[in-house]
């Protein structure tokens, strides 16, 4: 069970304290088989902290923690870790990725967009452009977009019928499984936006004209369908959140928070991983001349 819904944490109780909260992040992790209603689920972080700052704060302090650990991971060359990301249209995925992998050294982080499929990458089976973009020992991947596309829009826009989206969730289990068993650490977030917060986002794409490259009409069509979306992103959340290779949902109407939740969510995630500095060479009596 979620215990962050819109009916706790509220502001004034002592559980909205910055330490209480920083511990309550895993309840933002979906336990297996738990049973999912995006609506009753928090999208808006504001409320649930006192002081906006101490996370604006915290968030800088934690970054430079992630920067530390991936050099780790990257110098360490043994494990690696997938993150992925999910949302509505206007969730914020871009943004996400750009503030919290700031200062990351980028030649350790490998970022894959998953766009329409190609007529070759249609032509073989889902997992197949997937599976190419995960990363290799050292790496952070990180997926904009992902396999979980082919259980979200080719669902709701009919794209596929349902014998074969539906037998999907199983296949990406055994495939998730089959990274994390290999040494990569997995962890998704779903960015979870209010339907308000979604129209906000599009009406400024559509007003500021430094924001318009990024307003896609087709994206109006799409937010017709949000109740066929948050229903398909619900059994994808119900489904394919395991042990080994958690679902997020992160509240995420209020950059600042979303951004402190992913961060902390990683950085824990890499402490886990405990990544090392290979053992140095012997240099007793080295010289350089
Ligand atoms: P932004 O959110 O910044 O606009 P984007 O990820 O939406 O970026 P676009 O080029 O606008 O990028 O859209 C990519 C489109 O590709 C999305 O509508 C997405 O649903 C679609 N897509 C991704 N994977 C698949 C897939 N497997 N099958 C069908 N459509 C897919
Ligand atoms: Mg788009």
């Amino acid at each position: 069970m979620l215990i962050l819904t819109k009916h706790s944490l509220r502001p004034g109780s002592d559980t909205s304290d910055l330490e209480v909260l920083m511990k309550d992040l895993d309840s933002l992790r979906i336990r297996p088989s738990a049973k999912v209603r995006l609506r009753d689920i928090e999208t808006d972080g504001k409320d649930l902290v006192k002081d906006r700052a101490e996370y604006e704060q915290s968030f800088i302090t934690l970054r430079e923690e992630l920067i530390e650990l991936q050099a780790r991971l990257y110098a360490e060359s043994k494990q690696k870790l997938l993150v992925v990301f999910q949302a509505m249209d206007g969730g914020g995925k871009d943004g996400t990725i750009r503030s919290v992998f700031q200062g990351v050294n980028p030649q350790g982080v490998v970022v894959t967009s998953f766009k329409a499929p190609t007529a070759l990458e249609l032509a073989h089976d889902f997992l197949w452009r997937v599976h190419n973009a995960v990363p290799a020992n050292g790496y952070i991947g990180v997926f904009n977009r992902s396999h979980y596309e082919d259980v979200l829009v080719v669902r709701v826009h009919k794209l596929v019928s349902e014998n074969v989206w539906k037998p999907r969730f199983e296949m990406i289990n055994a495939f998730e499984q089959l990274l994390t068993q290999t040494g990569t650490r997995i962890v998704k977030f779903f960015l979870h936006i209010s339907k308000d917060e979604q129209k906000k986002r599009f009406e400024e794409r559509i007003n500021d004209p430094s924001k318009r490259w990024k307003f896609d009409p087709a994206d109006l069509e799409k937010r017709k369908l949000w109740d066929d979306y948050q229903a398909a992103f619900e059994d994808m959340l119900e489904s394919c959140s395991t042990k080994e290779s958690p679902w997020f949902v992160i509240p995420a109407d209020q950059n600042w928070f979303r951004d402190y939740a992913v961060c902390r969510i990683l950085v824990e995630t890499l402490r886990e991983m405990k990544p090392r500095f290979p053992d140095p060479p012997d240099v007793s009596g080295v010289v350089v001349r």
